[in-house]
């Protein structure tokens, strides 16, 4: 089964409509794809429809933004429910609080004379409820301030550069509780990704067990094999399924397309085994 479990759609940084999302994951080959936007699921119906047009099995998915300690973990739900009240308010929150982050970026861009960075920044934004880091990227590369997304993220929008707003997201037993009260799986994404030393990965691999938590992705958009195996040691210490994941944004934005994804070990379980 060639499954690409994580990727997005403009509902939140994407660049394709979530039809025009499904299409591409079609044409590559995908035959079971979940949408997961961050912190909003009203692109799902539109994905769903364009996937049943398809005959592509097709899963409701969600990426939230998750404060553990100090360090952002972005937590996906798979299976979910998105007609669910309590996962619907604690994705609501998040939104609101990315209202309020955009208004400090932009100030802080301003400091250094970038100036209607959060109009320039809405201009990219085809979601209103939806504003996140990639749009002000974007945003910088129309004024030529840096040559694409990823440098913007270097030189502006990462802690220590002007642009960066130290924010708190939900809490991780939050966020796996809300996807858990609507029917779906958490799963740890990109976990390469993030800068937590070996203890504290530990611990947090544990936290996010002991609340529920049930998968991790171990064949991502990455080529970093070492990663991955990584990945797969985890999933069989604690037990986790296991998922893939391109995490595909849009041509020319992201290092894996739709369904460029190597195949799990053989001895994981695949996550979508406990959801079709
Ligand atoms: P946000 O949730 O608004 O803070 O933005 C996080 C998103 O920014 C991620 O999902 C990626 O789409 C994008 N992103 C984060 N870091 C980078 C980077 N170094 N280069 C390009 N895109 C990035
Ligand atoms: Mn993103
Ligand atoms: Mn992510
Ligand atoms: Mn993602």
């Amino acid at each position: 089964m060639k499954a690409d479990l994580h990727c997005h759609s403009y509902i939140s940084d994407g660049l394709l409509a979530p039809a025009a999302v499904v299409r591409r994951a079609a044409a590559n080959g995908v035959e079971l794809l979940a949408l997961t936007d961050h912190d909003e699921t009203s692109g799902l119906d539109e994905a769903r429809e364009a996937a049943r047009a398809l005959n592509l099995r097709f899963l409701n998915g969600v990426e939230i933004s998750v404060t553990w300690r100090d360090s952002t973990i972005h937590i996906v739900g798979l299976g979910i429910d998105p007609d669910n009240a309590e996962l619907g308010a604690g994705l609501a929150t998040i939104r609101a609080g990315r209202d309020e982050r955009a208004k400090k970026i932009a100030e802080g861009l301003a400091e250094i004379g970038i100036h209607g960075a959060l109009e320039g920044a809405a201009l990219h934004v085809k979601n209103a409820n939806l504003i996140g880091r990639v749009h002000f990227a974007r945003f910088l590369v129309k004024q030529k301030l840096a040559r694409d997304v990823s440098s913007v993220f270097e030189h502006y929008l990462v802690r220590g550069k002007p642009g960066y707003v130290e924010h708190r997201w939900a809490d991780l037993e939050q966020a796996v509780a809300w996807i858990t009260a609507a029917g779906g799986i958490a799963v740890i994404a990109h976990p390469g990704r993030y800068n937590l030393s070996t203890n504290q990965r530990g611990h947090f691999y544990s936290a996010f067990k002991a609340c529920g938590g049930g998968g991790i992705e171990v064949c991502y958009g990455t080529r970093n094999a070492s990663q991955q195996q990584e990945a797969a040691r985890v999933a069989r210490k604690y037990g986790f399924a296991a998922s893939c994941a391109s995490d595909f944004h849009g041509v020319g934005e992201s290092r894996a397309d739709l369904g460029a994804i190597s195949p799990l070990p053989e001895d994981l379980t695949p996550v979508w085994a406990g959801l079709m």
